[in-house]
């Protein structure tokens, strides 16, 4: 009995502690697996990457690296069976090892089962639905000849919005439809159609949970959209949308933290249509884009809430310290090959203005490269400084 008491102890200390005896294992070494590493090391956390290359943005920060495809089911499983706790940077993982690792006992945050819900567009959807959850009317289609079928005697869904069920990312999955033609050159697979919204504004919450339930929301950001590349351009927070708004924005992501039961974060992006109506357009069930800002505008990041969701820690404090944009630094036009940080000392210049350069070796264009975060005590100052950096910052090839 003492050495199972000692055993449980152990446990029970460990999953409640931090340090370097805690192993967190991340699919996924991109620029959010880097700098939710960098948050891990202000806690002494033993981090594991599984990716491709020693070359991706984490590679170098992480404690322990294994080279490996997260897409593969033996790649997850050797992986994953030597650690604890597994979360991901990417949606677009093993879903069968995830199941696998859950049932030898792994913790796997954001559980496998909501990560089935959220990879495929359509089962997302439908949640929605089921949940009554305000989205965008859309139909499922098993594959190109079902949607074109259904085209060909219902052209008032024309225009709409086409949404590829697997593998979208960064608007590639996405398009708008405006004629039969066009929905002739789509690919050939699992899809839905949605209503084109009339968006007046992008929005997004981050909401984070840890196992006991407690549940947090940073504030509402909004979003500016660059026009060909479909990637968040400016991202403003706190958006300019009205309380109410906001605590709609909030309540609804609240809801979908909790009823898909995930720890760590979720992110909800939603469009506020030009009829004042909130609709959720997609979720994320991990740091995002959106939450970049709170590195330093926030008294907790996202990546650190991240942390403490999957540990099972108390949540941080949400609260923005100051006004602030988020502005990602694409590749430029043009240019392909060693990456180059045009006009950085000069942006430097300006105060609070905080450079994150993801360590990329090769950018090209529209390549999401880094990202710089402008504070400021007021929106209008923030403005005109975020749109001095975008103009003399660019992501050059050598
Ligand atoms: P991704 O997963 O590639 O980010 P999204 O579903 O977020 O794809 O769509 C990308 C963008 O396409 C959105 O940010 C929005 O600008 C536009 N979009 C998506 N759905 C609709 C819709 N139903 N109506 C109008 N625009 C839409």
């Amino acid at each position: 009995l003492g050495n199972y008491l000692n055993t449980v102890m152990n446990q029970e200390t460990a999953n409640s502690s931090i340090g370097p005896r805690r192993k967190v294992g991340i699919l996924g070494g991109g620029q959010l697996g880097l700098m939710l590493c960098q948050a891990a090391i202000d806690w002494d956390l033993d981090t594991y990457i599984l990716d491709q290359s020693k070359d991706y943005p984490a590679a170098g920060i992480c404690k322990h690296f294994t080279e490996g495809n997260f897409r593969d089911y033996n790649d997850v499983m050797s992986f994953g069976k030597e650690l604890d706790l597994i979360t991901i940077e990417i949606e677009d993982v093993s879903l069968e090892a995830l199941y696998d690792l859950e049932k030898m006992g792994k913790t796997i945050h954001p559980k496998p089962s909501a990560l089935a819900t959220i990879k495929d567009k359509t089962l997302q959807k439908k949640y929605y639905k089921d949940k009554h959850i305000p989205t965008a009317p859309f139909i499922v289609f098993e594959d190109k000849q079902a949607l074109i079928s259904f085209l060909e005697n219902n052209s008032e869904w024309l225009p709409c919005i086409w949404k590829n069920a697997l593998g979208g990312y960064d608007g590639k999955g996405v398009k708008k439809i405006t004629s039969l033609e066009e929905a002739m050159l789509l690919p050939d697979v699992k899809c839905l159609i949605e209503e084109l919204v009339d968006i007046d504004k992008e929005i997004a919450v981050i909401a984070a949970r840890n196992a006991n339930g407690d549940i947090r929301c940073f504030d509402t950001v909004e979003m500016d959209f660059h026009p060909q590349a479909n990637l968040v351009e400016y991202l403003i927070s706190p958006s300019s949308v009205n309380d109410i708004q906001k605590a709609t924005a909030k309540q609804i992501a609240v809801e979908l933290i909790d009823s898909l039961d995930i720890c760590g974060l979720l992110a909800v992006e939603m469009f506020l249509t030009k009829d004042n109506e909130i609709l959720v357009n997609e979720v994320a069930p991990r740091p995002h884009n959106s939450g970049h800002h709170t590195i330093e505008a926030a008294f907790t990041s996202q990546f650190q809430q991240h942390l403490r969701g999957i540990l099972n820690l108390p949540l941080g404090d949400t609260t923005a310290k100051y006004c602030s944009i988020m502005v990602n630094l694409l590749g430029e036009e043009g240019h392909s090959g060693p990456v180059q940080y045009e006009g950085a000392g000069e942006v430097l210049s300006i105060a609070g203005v905080y450079l994150h350069f993801y360590g990329k070796s090769e950018t090209k264009p529209v390549r999401k490269m880094g990202h710089a975060t402008i504070l400021s005590d007021n929106m209008d100052d923030a403005k005109s400084k975020a749109s001095k950096v975008k103009s003399l910052l660019k992501v050059i090839s050598v």
